[in-house]
């Protein structure tokens, strides 16, 4: 019990028949909306712990819904989109979406997506505001400005080390292109992704070889980003 009450903003009955039914079976709570306008009025509402929003709505855009949301509340909205286009994902999550799923998509997929969601909120809910940073072997003091694999210092350049901090502090969440460039080089930032895919295999091979397990921390979305995974073990 006292599991999180999820939003499901779905307008084809049998997707979001599938995935009420689904949230029931696993003890979550959820309330819908098939509508724009019936989202964020919900969300206003009950003030949901995660949203799962399509984009393809009747009355407007899912990216739309995602930006009011944000203009008064961070709450984790995961995006369900039928569409395939690389585009409609990467504004969504530039317009501040934590997620993305795209149908059809298993139910198993659904759970383990809430379930990473749901133990950064719990983390987060711990309050304990820590300057180090842990997810399985991997280790980040950012207080010292020191990143360790396995009890290992790592030897990081200043770009991989922000660009670890970022993801770190980003954990479980898909990080675009443009976003992580922005973060990074801040003003100076210059729309080259081909550097940053550079900067990525460097820094993901410096973890690799100091881990002893077989987990990769840092996971790529082809066309849209990078994603660091949470490790089962914390
Ligand atoms: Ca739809």
């Amino acid at each position: 019990m006292n599991k999180a009450l999820i939003l499901v903003v779905e307008d084809d009955p049998s997707v979001r028949n599938l995935m009420t039914t689904t949230l029931k079976t696993h003890d979550y709570r959820y309330i819908t909306a098939s509508t724009g306008e019936g989202a964020v009025m919900e969300a206003c509402t009950h003030n949901p712990d995660i949203v799962m929003l399509d984009l393809g709505l009747p009355d407007t855009d899912g990216v739309e819904v995602i930006k009011r949301i944000r203009s008064w509340s961070d709450m984790p909205i995961i995006v369900i989109s039928a569409r395939t286009e690389d585009s409609d994902k990467i504004s969504a999550l530039d317009s501040g979406a934590d997620d993305y799923l795209t149908k059809p998509f298993s139910v198993e997929e659904l759970l383990a997506r809430l379930r990473v969601i749901n133990r950064r909120l719990n983390a987060a809910k711990d309050g304990t505001v820590s300057s180090l940073f842990i997810n399985g072997e991997l280790k980040i003091d950012f207080a010292a400005g020191c990143a360790y694999m396995s009890d290992k210092e790592l030897h990081l350049t200043p770009i991989e080390y922000k660009l670890l901090c970022l993801m770190a502090k980003n954990v479980g969440k898909v990080l675009t292109h443009t976003y992580i460039m922005q973060n990074v080089w801040g003003a100076n930032w210059d729309n080259d992704v081909a550097s940053l895919r550079v900067f990525m295999a460097t820094l993901r091979k410096k973890l690799e070889k100091s881990s002893s397990g077989s987990l990769s921390y840092i996971q790529t979305h082809v066309g849209i980003g990078y994603r660091m995974i949470k490790a089962d073990n914390n």
